[in-house]
C-alpha cells in the first residue's frame, strides 16, 4: 500500500493535507512534516486544519502555512487525511473533502473506519508521525531539521513524553534519529510543556477543584466550563493535558474530562455541547466506551462529543463506573 500511495502522491498536481479538529501535537506535527516533505518532492500542497493552532505548537516550522478555510476544493486531485479515525474528524469540511477523487487515510486509531481509497493505518504505531516517518524513509526523502522537529513533536506529545502505553521501540529509535537530524529536545520541551500563561495556571486550579470521584473510586470526572475559561482568560486549548491529573489519582481506572463547548445554536433549555476526553490506566478500553457515545480513539485515550445537559452527562458517565469493579477487568 505504501508504494501505491507514493505513486499516487507523485502523480498528484495539487494535494490537500488535513488533520483533526482541536489538533494535538501529532495532528499538527504529521501535517507539517508531510507538507514540507511533499513540497520537497515538487508537489503543490495546501495544509488545512479547521481549528486555531494551540499556542504551544506555534513554534513549529511552517506552522503559519496552515489554513483554516478551504477554497477551490475542485482543484485538488488528492487528499491526505492525517490522525483521523474517521473523515468527519476533519470538521465541517468533511463532506467537501469527500468529493476529492483520491483520499489517503494515514492514521493509528483503533477505531479507524478505513475511509478513503488508500489506507496506511497502523494501530501499533505510537503516533501518525511515526507512520509519516516511515513513509518519508520509503520515499527516500532526506529529513531536514524542520521536518525532524515536526515528527519529534508528534511522537513526544502522543506518547505523553514516552509514558503512555503506545510508547514503543519506534518512538525511541525515530526520536533518536530526529535528534541526530538536528532536533533540540530541550527546546521542544520548553515550547510544548515549559511555558504556561498565568491564566492557564489559574484554570488548572479550577479544574483540579472540579474533580469528583465515583463511589467505588475507579472513575474520576473533571469539568472545564466556558465560565472557567472566561474567568481565567483562557482558550479551550488551555485544558489540553489537564485530564492527566484526574487519571493519576490512586485507584482511578478511568478519568473523564468534560469540556463545555460553545453554546449549541437553538438548543433548548440547559442543552449544551460537550467534548468528553477519556483516559484509562490500561485495564479499560476507553475507545469502546467512546464508540458507544459516537466517538472513538485508542484503548487508553479516546473521546466523544455530545449535546446534553451537564447533569445528564455526568449521570451517564457515572453509570459507567459500575463496569470498572475492582477485580473484574473490563473486556
Ligand atoms: P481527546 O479526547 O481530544 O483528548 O482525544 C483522545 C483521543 O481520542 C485522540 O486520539 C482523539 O483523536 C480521539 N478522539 C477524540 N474525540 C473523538 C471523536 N469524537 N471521534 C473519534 N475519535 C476521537
Ligand atoms: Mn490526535
Ligand atoms: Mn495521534
Amino acid at each position: 500500500m505504501m508504494k501505491k500511495i507514493i505513486q499516487q502522491l507523485k502523480n498528484s498536481k495539487r494535494v490537500l493535507l488535513a488533520s483533526h479538529v482541536n489538533p494535538d501535537g501529532d495532528a499538527i506535527g504529521a501535517l507539517l512534516a508531510t507538507g514540507m516533505a511533499l513540497e520537497k518532492m515538487g508537489c503543490q500542497v495546501t495544509r488545512y486544519n479547521e481549528s486555531v493552532i494551540p499556542a504551544v505548537y506555534r513554534f513549529l516550522p511552517s506552522v503559519d502555512s496552515i489554513q483554516r478555510r478551504l477554497t477551490d476544493i475542485d482543484a485538488f486531485d488528492t487528499a491526505v487525511i492525517l490522525d483521523c479515525g474517521d473523515l468527519h474528524r476533519v470538521g465541517t469540511s468533511a463532506d467537501a473533502i469527500a468529493t476529492i477523487p483520491a483520499i489517503i487515510n494515514i492514521d493509528h486509531h483503533t477505531t479507524n473506519t478505513r475511509f478513503g481509497q488508500y489506507h496506511l493505518v497502523d494501530v501499533e504505531a505510537c503516533a501518525t508521525s511515526e507512520i509519516i516517518y516511515r513513509l518519508l524513509q520509503t520515499m527516500g526523502l532526506s529529513i531536514d531539521p524542520a521536518i525532524a522537529t515536526a515528527i519529534y513533536t508528534g511522537i513526544l506529545t502522543d506518547t505523553g513524553s514516552f509514558r503512555f502505553s503506545n510508547t514503543n521501540r519506534a518512538a525511541f529509535s525515530i526520536c533518536e534519529a530526529m535528534v541526530a537530524a538536528g532536533v533540540e529536545p530541550s527546546a521542544v520541551a520548553q515550547h510544548v510543556y515549559g511555558t504556561y500563561s498565568l491564566g492557564r495556571i489559574k484554570l488548572l486550579n479550577l479544574a483540579l477543584d472540579s474533580i469528583e470521584i465515583s463511589n467505588n473510586g475507579h472513575l474520576s470526572i473533571m469539568t472545564v466550563t466556558r465560565e472557567m475559561l472566561a474567568d481565567t482568560g483562557t482558550q479551550p486549548e488551555d485544558a489540553d493535558g489537564l485530564i492527566n491529573y484526574a487519571r493519576r489519582i490512586e485507584d482511578v481506572k478511568v478519568a473523564a474530562l468534560i469540556h463545555e463547548l460553545e453554546n449549541a445554536d437553538g438548543a433548548p433549555g440547559d442543552q449544551k455541547r460537550f467534548h468528553v476526553s477519556l483516559r484509562s490506566d490500561g485495564s479499560v478500553d476507553v475507545a469502546r466506551i467512546a464508540s458507544d457515545f459516537g466517538g472513538g480513539g485508542h484503548a487508553g485515550a479516546a473521546g466523544f462529543s455530545v449535546e446534553t445537559s451537564l447533569a445528564e452527562l455526568k449521570r451517564a458517565i457515572y453509570n459507567l463506573s459500575d463496569r470498572f469493579c475492582a477485580p473484574c477487568h473490563l473486556n
